[in-house]
């Protein structure tokens, strides 16, 4: 449970940072909230030979704000900011929810929106919301600056297009004006990660036909990903529980679901199904 030996680094800019990671490339990892890279240095599942700390870098980094019709989270910005900002509950209130119900306290303090992005831990809230908000990142380097779509970054599990010498400085997507939503979950009972969730954000006309709907799923696979099937099967339909259910079922079994001991492939299908349900009954009750 000890680290192998590293080199740690404060910079106190981002340009220091990207400096410091261009500097030492591959053999360099960022230092967020720590709360997912820690204990994987403690294992020595990461060895990283330098250590470039970005707590410093938290008074240019972590924001919410409204710009030109789209709300930016600084990289920086940690679950309870998010949780508790009042921006987020008018504007996208789906985020808040599911900041809630991630880890404890602690944690939520702690943990980060870029971390968790960039960890790209299949079992994270916030990816998979994310995905369904159709949110992009924007990565800069000491060579210049990308924003890449969240549906083109995650890769595989834990493994993300970032390249070395890029730092994730902030994540944005458009406002969901008069968008309906909700985050459900099946939490791990220890550790509260989801073992599958689904987040949903429908649009809904005057006579309640749906005009849009976009289903993202946290644990269900080794990426977070949206379901086309049930947002296509909702979209252009009137919302009633029997629409609802025939969307939901079986909207998973094309799915590699994840397999481990916290549930089958067949059990995470299942509870694909539960929880969309949950979620999009949940949203239209926004
Ligand atoms: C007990 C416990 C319970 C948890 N429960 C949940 C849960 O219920 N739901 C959930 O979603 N998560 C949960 N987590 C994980 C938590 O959300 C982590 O904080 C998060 O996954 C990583 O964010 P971080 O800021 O701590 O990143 P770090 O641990 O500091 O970094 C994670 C990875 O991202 C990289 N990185 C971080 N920031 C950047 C950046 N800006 N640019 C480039 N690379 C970067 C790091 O180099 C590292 O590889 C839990 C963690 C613990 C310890």
């Amino acid at each position: 449970m000890i680290p192998s030996t590293f080199e740690y680094f404060a910079p106190a800019g981002l340009d220091e940072a990207l400096a410091l990671l261009s500097e030492h490339g591959d053999n360099a990892k960022i230092l967020a909230g720590g709360h997912s890279l820690i204990p994987a240095m403690r294992l020595r599942l990461a060895q990283p030979g330098v250590l470039i700390d970005i707590k410093g870098l938290r008074s240019q980094l972590s924001y919410i704000k409204e710009e030109g019709g789209r709300i930016k989270l600084g990289a920086m910005t940690n679950y309870y900011t998010i949780e508790t900002s009042d921006l987020l509950k008018q504007k996208a209130p789906i985020l808040p929810e599911a900041a809630s119900v991630i880890g404890d306290v602690q944690v939520r303090n702690w943990g980060t929106i870029g971390g968790s992005t960039v960890h790209a831990d299949p079992s994270s809230d916030l990816p998979a919301v994310l995905l369904a908000l159709d949110a992009s990142v924007t990565l800069k380097s000491s060579k210049g600056e990308r924003v890449v779509a969240l549906s083109d970054f995650f890769v595989s599990i834990l493994t993300t297009s970032i390249e070395p010498g890029e730092i994730l400085t902030e994540i944005s997507f458009p406002t969901p004006a008069g968008k309906k939503s909700s985050y459900k979950k099946l939490a791990n009972k220890a550790s509260h990660y989801s073992v599958v969730g689904a987040a949903a954000i429908i649009g809904v006309d005057g006579n309640g036909v749906c005009t849009s709907a976009a289903i993202g799923f946290s644990g269900l696979a080794a990426i977070p990903m949206r379901s086309a099937v049930v947002e296509n099967a909702l979209v252009g339909k009137k919302l009633d529980d029997a629409t609802i259910e025939a969307a939901c079922s079986g909207s998973a079994t094309d799915v590699d679901a994840l397999s481990d001991l916290h549930g089958s492939h067949e059990y995470r299908r299942a509870m694909a199904d539960v929880f969309a349900k949950r979620a999009i009954k949940a949203a239209l009750a926004s």
